[in-house]
């Protein structure tokens, strides 16, 4: 079968934040850019964030870049790589003016200038009062971000193949990445789509838990193409539980709401955060609430018939705000729960939210790894930004509003080293035929007609096993046996088959095509956390409760077939001292 190819500078694989932003970047420059997305480019995750995105301007309290650099390294439990996390903050100001410039329509405060609310971790002068750091657009940040993102590709002549499913990725005889092998989702038709240089920005894998704040599309899938490739995944046993979902749902109530006042309460009517951090109290960072939570549950202190979730209380802040600052919650809660917070409590429980590992990556988003010589080798060409990167400036841990700007700063810096890696490489190269009949089997395997089970049913399982093996809190024998039925589940995909013979849709074969995906990744995800014997950030262990950096101050590297290394963290920064680890306290 002869397959139609399209040939680009660049090929970027998604269109969230992370992708979009590059991809302006790159067009703005005269590169002729490539942007693939399984869904309409602003339908992407992105779409979805709310409290905002964090920046030191300084508006509403005292701020500066190095505080936000401490605030990040000790919410990341000393795990993340401080040259970046430097990087990231210093860059926050700038990236923020230019969306701005954009056209986001940023909340003001009354002198005009950009609204900024607090949120978790965020400290003045190195652990001090509460700042105030994190910009938003009323709670519906991420939406007025992608929307102005993709307006201005528009303008810029980006090329979106938009609802094309990226399959695998494509290389020449040397094993260099050169573009993917797609499929147009309403026609099911293969299209490969040559570039002389890639970037994954493919988002996050909160699809892996029943209960989670991310979207059915959140698969994994740049993660999963990028084992296959040859490259580890690292820091996977890091997945963030966001405190307050809501419960028995898992849609997402913005820190946000905290940070204008709203608190936690437990079935005694007790403002229970007081107990865990009495200072920053119900902002104290994630991993912390969400810890807090689950055992006020365990206690017997949880709400409701069934005692299983606590509540979070807003009304005292008064219909004018919520309905000003947090019209979006409101809704989700009258929508969901059928609770109008403007009169009563919200529940809430910890829900998956955020994949804080990824493809390995160093600040200029260039995908790095171990080769004799050094623990990161860039590769020549491949990129990777955003959720799907770890590059790593959240670590065991991500603070609220970082990730929106991780990506941006990421985005933008992949961009900016794409452009000078096009001027030396000028000229396509040869693909392997080897590789484009690789990825092809992938995507012919699904047509098979004979008997075999349900993708669905697999599906749906490995969701429960991961909530109940790979969760809050972890222990060896519930990893262990974690591992064991993912691997059982492994073993069913193998023999699945798409249940509906008379015609095999589209649809269902990108749905077996992310289920592949996301079974490399809670294997990923669970073998890392079953090996990792200590607690630190997310990863919170009841048979090895204390953070050991004598031996765990290091990044894991989980290999496809199931090996791990582990390399140092880049604990120096660019230019100021490095903040060497303490205990975490707030
Ligand atoms: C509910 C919610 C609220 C949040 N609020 C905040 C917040 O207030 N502040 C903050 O900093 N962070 C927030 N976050 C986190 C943040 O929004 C995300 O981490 C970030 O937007 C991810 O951006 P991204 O560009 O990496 O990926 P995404 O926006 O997830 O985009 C991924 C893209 O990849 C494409 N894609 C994936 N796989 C394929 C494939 N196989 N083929 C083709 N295309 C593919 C998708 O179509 C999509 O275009 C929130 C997250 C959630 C879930």
């Amino acid at each position: 079968m002869t397959i139609p190819k399209r040939q680009f500078d660049t090929l970027i694989i998604g269109a969230g934040g992370g992708g979009l932003r590059a991809a302006l970047q790159l067009a703005q420059a005269d590169a002729s850019v490539a942007v693939v997305s399984k869904v309409f480019p602003t339908r992407s995750h992105t779409v979805a964030a709310q409290g905002g995105v964090n920046a030191a301007l300084a508006n509403v309290t005292e701020d500066n870049w190095h505080w936000h650099m401490f605030d990040t390294v000790k919410g990341s439990d000393y795990l993340g790589d401080q040259d970046s996390i430097e990087y990231m903050c210093r860059a926050a100001s700038r990236v923020v003016y230019e969306l701005e410039h954009f056209g986001v329509p940023f909340s003001r405060l009354d002198t005009g200038k950009i609204y900024q609310r607090a949120f978790g971790g965020q400290s003045q002068n190195f652990g001090g009062a509460q700042a105030t750091r994190t910009c938003a657009a009323a709670d519906r940040t991420g939406h007025a971000i992608l929307h102005s993102l993709y307006q201005q590709n528009i303008r810029a002549k980006t090329h979106f193949f938009d609802e094309y499913f990226a399959i695998d990725l494509i290389s020449d005889d040397k094993g260099f990445i050169l573009g993917a092998l797609v499929m147009e989702i309403e026609t099911g038709e293969p299209l490969l789509i040559e570039a002389k240089s890639t970037l994954i920005a493919t988002g996050g894998a909160g699809q892996l838990y029943r209960t989670t704040t991310n979207a059915l599309i959140n698969t994994g899938d740049g993660m999963a193409m990028t084992l296959r490739a040859g490259i580890p995944l690292q820091d996977m046993e890091f997945f963030q539980f966001h405190p307050t979902g809501i419960a028995g749902r898992g849609m997402l109530i913005t820190e946000g709401v905290r940070g204008e006042g709203g608190f936690l309460v437990n079935s005694d009517n007790e403002r229970f955060m007081e107990r865990y951090a009495p200072n920053a109290k119900d902002l104290a960072s994630r991993d912390i609430v969400s810890r807090a939570i689950a055992i006020e549950v365990r206690e017997g202190r949880g709400c409701g018939p069934d005692k299983d979730h606590v509540l979070l209380k807003i009304d005292h802040l008064g219909a004018d705000v919520i309905k000003k600052r947090l019209p979006g919650i409101r809704q989700s809660s009258i929508t969901f729960v059928k609770i109008d917070p403007i009169y009563d409590p919200i529940p809430v429980y910890p829900t998956a939210h955020y994949t804080m590992g990824g493809i390995p990556t160093n600040r200029y988003g260039q995908i790095v790894v171990p080769e004799k010589e050094s623990p990161e080798v860039p590769i020549p060409g491949l990129y990777a930004a955003g959720e799907c990167a770890c590059v790593s400036v959240h670590g065991a841990n991500r603070l609220g509003g970082n990730s929106l700007l991780d990506i941006l700063v990421f985005g933008r810096a992949a961009a900016n080293h794409i452009i000078g890696y096009l001027k030396e490489n000028r000229y396509h190269r040869p693909l392997s035929q080897e590789s484009v009949d690789k990825a092809m089997q992938r995507l012919t395997r699904w047509d098979d007609k004979s008997p075999g089970e349900s993708v669905d049913e697999i599906k749906n399982e490995l969701k429960k096993v991961m909530e109940d093996h790979c969760s809050v809190f972890r222990d060896k024998q519930v990893l262990k046996d974690g591992i064991d039925k993912v691997n059982v589940l492994s073993d069913r995909l193998t023999d699945a088959r798409l249940t509906d013979h008379s015609k095999i849709f589209n649809t269902a074969r990108v749905e077996a095509l992310e289920l592949e995906n996301l079974m490399d990744i809670a294997k990923a995800t669970v073998v890392s956390a079953h090996a990792r014997e200590e607690s630190r950030g997310a990863h919170s262990r009841v048979d090895f409760t204390e953070r050991d950096d004598v031996h765990w101050l290091k990044h894991s590297l989980y290999y496809l077939d199931g090996q791990l290394e582990y390399k140092p963290v880049r604990t120096k920064p660019l230019t100021v001292d490095t903040f060497p680890p303490k205990p975490r306290v707030y």
